[in-house]
């Protein structure tokens, strides 16, 4: 038997064998939600581009207010208008977002003004540059906003538009082929015969490639023959970009994933020094990316969180981040290291993290309740109290 490789060290394997995309698309901003940037994006503006006032007010000279606290208002600049330069000894009537008149140094707000005939009176001092938002001072011409790698969330989308970004050049998305196998499942809907179960992994996997970003996936199950499986194997390779199965890839002779992924292209199957989701295996079919999570639903949630989901990330393009959870105090003990690092269903109760119900692999009802998973490490007894690293599920997410 092979020895048990950490978690990491899995992750770093599988990681290689995932390329990195390679077609590239030019989309509308407004169309590129969630996608990756293929290229870095550069401004080549300053935002704002001209210096505006913060605030509804008066734009003024600071001197011509050394001796007076009268000033005539020589012109009115609404948002949007193009002022013509402050005429000495007056003062501009202005508006929030308004670009300030040339001259012009400082904005009173219209709370500390009283108007008087044609003229306004000022109640309270003036400070050189109040109220004015500089020109660039979000953004400079020739600032990098984004690099290649990152991900268009709604803040990117949004800064990309202040600096007038009308499109962006993206990847493609990658279309996943998601592969049930074993003689036992079934689909809801359909009426289970004795020894048949539901395929829950179907949903959770497609729920969490939805969660991904993922919008292309095709889903497939395969019997336990070895013809069945290759067949689905080489259709679910043709018009892929990865493969993810689930079951199959233990040692039993009705785990047929194994054979066959290694006859139609290379495999690697890792035991991993994980709990819940010991077998893992890794490869390609026909030169498309496989990735076989094991079959129990908990632990293909879980190795989907650590291992496949940065192997999508990457596929995606998008730059590789170490997961960096919370430390929480534990809510449950342990007398006896398991040799293993265990990934528990846990919910912050008063502060603390608490298993929630069964933790067997093949129970995931209590994902239901828990928020995600805390690490235990291999060699750890855990006492109440103890600080331990957290991932909920929404840091899994991204
Ligand atoms: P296997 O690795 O194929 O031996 O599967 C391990 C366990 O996971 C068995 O109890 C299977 O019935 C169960 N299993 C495999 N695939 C699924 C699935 N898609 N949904 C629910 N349970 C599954
Ligand atoms: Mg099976």
């Amino acid at each position: 038997m092979s020895p048990l490789i950490p978690v990491e060290e899995a992750l770093h394997q599988l990681l290689e064998l995932m390329p990195s995309p390679s077609e590239v698309e030019e989309l509308y901003l407004k169309d590129a939600w969630g996608r990756v940037l293929a290229e870095p994006v550069v401004a080549d503006v300053d935002v704002p581009p001209e210096a505006n006032s913060s605030m509804d007010g008066y734009a003024v000279r600071v001197e011509d207010l050394q001796a007076v606290s009268v000033l005539p208002v020589s012109q009115r600049v609404p948002a949007g208008s193009a002022p013509v330069p402050l005429e000495p000894g007056t003062a501009a009537r202005i508006f929030t977002g308004a670009p300030i008149p040339a001259g012009a140094n400082a904005v009173i707000m219209q709370e500390e003004s009283v108007e008087e005939g044609t003229g306004v009176r000022f109640t309270a001092g003036v400070r050189p540059l109040q109220n004015i938002r500089p020109r660039g001072q979000d953004i400079q011409a020739g600032e990098a906003l984004l690099a290649a790698g990152e991900l268009l969330s709604a803040q990117a989308m949004g800064v990309l538009a202040s600096a007038g970004i009308e499109r962006v050049r993206v990847y493609r998305r990658p279309r996943v082929a998601l592969l049930s196998t074993g003689d036992e499942l079934v689909q809801p809907g359909q009426p289970l015969a004795p020894g048949q179960i539901y395929d829950a992994n179907r949903f959770l996997i497609t729920g969490l490639l939805q969660q991904a970003g993922v919008v292309s996936i095709s889903t497939w199950h395969a019997v336990d023959t070895a013809e069945a499986t290759a067949d689905v194997l080489r259709k679910a390779a043709a018009d892929s970009d990865l493969i993810l199965s689930s079951g199959g890839v233990s040692v039993g002779e009705e785990d047929h994933v194994r054979n066959q992924v290694e006859a139609l292209g290379a495999l690697q199957i890792w035991r991993i020094k994980l709990k819940p989701g010991k077998p893992f295996a890794a490869g390609h079919v026909a030169g498309t990316p496989f990735i076989g999570l094991p079959g129990n639903p908990a632990s293909s949630l879980v190795t989907f969180y650590l291992l496949a989901l940065p192997a999508l990330r990457r596929l995606q393009g998008l730059r590789y981040k170490p997961l960096s959870g919370w430390t929480l105090p534990a809510g449950f003990s342990r007398q006896r290291p398991i040799g293993r690092d265990e990934f528990l269903r846990v919910r912050v109760e008063e502060g603390r993290l608490v298993p929630q119900g069964n933790q067997s692999s093949g129970v995931l009802s209590n994902s239901l309740k828990a928020e995600g998973l805390v690490r235990v490490p291999a060699d750890s007894c855990v006492e109440p109290g103890q600080p331990l690293a957290f991932l909920p599920f929404s840091v899994l997410s991204g």
